[in-house]
């Protein structure tokens, strides 16, 4: 089936059709300009720009796919998490579609939309392991079905992104931080300035970044005081310790993550890590050799369907579908919305 799905949940305004694992268009508005002004994503702002726009990105991901309306078989939008007004305005244009078109509307979950994508760029057979790692988000799941997930772990403070972008606030390197960091990595000398491990002496998979930032700052300032300024040396052998440090939390977290998937002998195990996070080479490298060392499959799907788009959407809408959930006009916008079910049961409106 031709599936279109909408994607409004936080700064980027997405429409895609999808069949199968064919993704025929995916359009992405982002919203960049708008909010640059006020530091930060303004809801207000968000919501009237996804309603604004929703309508002329269906469009184009209709013109580029070369279908009509007609031709669409259900139609998918993220019913959260996110900024309740996007996620209304997305939920509302699926409604009004799948009313006036008299096709099926599927609600999706916006983290299983970045969580099922490795089925869509790799194939991965259920159960696989998947590490979520972005400017927002850093947590381990095993990935069972289109509605199940178990979450091994995950940060309890900063998101790794968000830990490399403050990390360039403090040197003075230009955002976002993670490239500008990587770069001034490659000629540092890793060993130079000690960073912490944290939470590698506690078991399970949680992670830490924020202590890293405030060694960071620690070091850097003492630098500072010592020699009235910080050399192009210096600032590439701190952007290369701290880059170790998360690189190592993260390696031996997923050898522990995937102690406990191989625990459960999946047929065709595999390993995927997405999100902003994942283009780092020095990371990507060290989490492909963990799984080199388990024997297990390592992928990493392309970054435009890891940020947020409407084509991951579309693609857990299908398989939804292909396991009988659809939604009625009660379908509700949901502004949080946990993957995990134990961590909050699912009542619904599903079919
Ligand atoms: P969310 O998961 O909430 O959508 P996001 O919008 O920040 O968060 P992404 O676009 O997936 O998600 O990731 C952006 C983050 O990835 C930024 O924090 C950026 O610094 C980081 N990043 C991008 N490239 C690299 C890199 N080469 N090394 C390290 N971090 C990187
Ligand atoms: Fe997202």
């Amino acid at each position: 089936p031709l599936i279109l799905g909408l994607e409004s949940s936080c700064d980027d305004t997405a429409a895609a059709l999808v069949r199968g694992r064919d993704v025929l268009s995916s359009v992405v508005e982002g919203q960049n300009s708008l909010h640059a002004a006020y530091g930060g994503v303004v809801p207000e702002i968000a919501a009237r720009a996804h309603a604004e726009r929703l309508d002329l990105c269906v469009e184009r991901a209709l013109d580029e796919a070369s279908v009509t309306l007609a031709d669409v078989d259900a139609i998918a939008a993220t019913a959260g998490p996110g900024l309740i007004g996007g996620v209304l305005s997305g939920v509302m244009m699926a409604k009004a579609l799948s009313a006036a078109l008299g096709k099926p509307l599927i609600g999706v979950n916006h983290l299983a939309g970045h969580a099922l994508t490795p089925r869509l760029t790799d194939g991965l057979a259920y159960p696989y392991l998947m590490l979520l790692v972005s400017g927002g988000h850093c947590q381990f799941l095993i990935v069972r079905g289109p509605q199940d997930f178990t979450r091994l772990g995950g940060t309890i403070d900063d998101a790794p992104g968000e830990a490399f972008d403050k990390t360039a606030r403090l040197l003075g390197l230009p955002q976002p931080g993670g490239p500008s960091v990587e770069i001034e990595a490659r000629n540092g000398d890793e060993t130079l300035y000690r960073f912490p491990r944290p939470l590698l002496d506690r078991p399970g998979c949680d992670l830490s970044f924020s202590g890293l930032k405030t060694a960071l700052m620690r070091q850097r300032d003492q630098i500072i005081a010592d020699r009235d300024g910080l050399t192009r040396a210096d600032r590439a052998a701190l952007c290369a310790g701290f880059q170790a440090a998360v690189r190592d939390v993260l390696a031996e977290k997923t050898r522990r993550a995937i102690g406990l998937y191989m625990n459960e002998t999946p047929t065709e195990p595999a390993f995927a890590v997405a999100g902003g996070v994942a283009a780092n080479m020095a990371i990507r490298t060290a989490l492909e050799s963990v799984c080199i060392n388990f024997g297990i499959r390592f992928t990493a799907p392309p970054l435009r369907l890891c940020t947020d788009n409407a084509a991951m959407i579309a693609y857990a809408g299908g398989e939804l579908l292909a396991a009988g959930v659809s939604h009625d006009m009660s379908l509700q916008a949901r502004p949080r919305w946990p993957l995990d079910r134990r961590a909050a049961p699912l009542v619904g409106h599903g079919k």
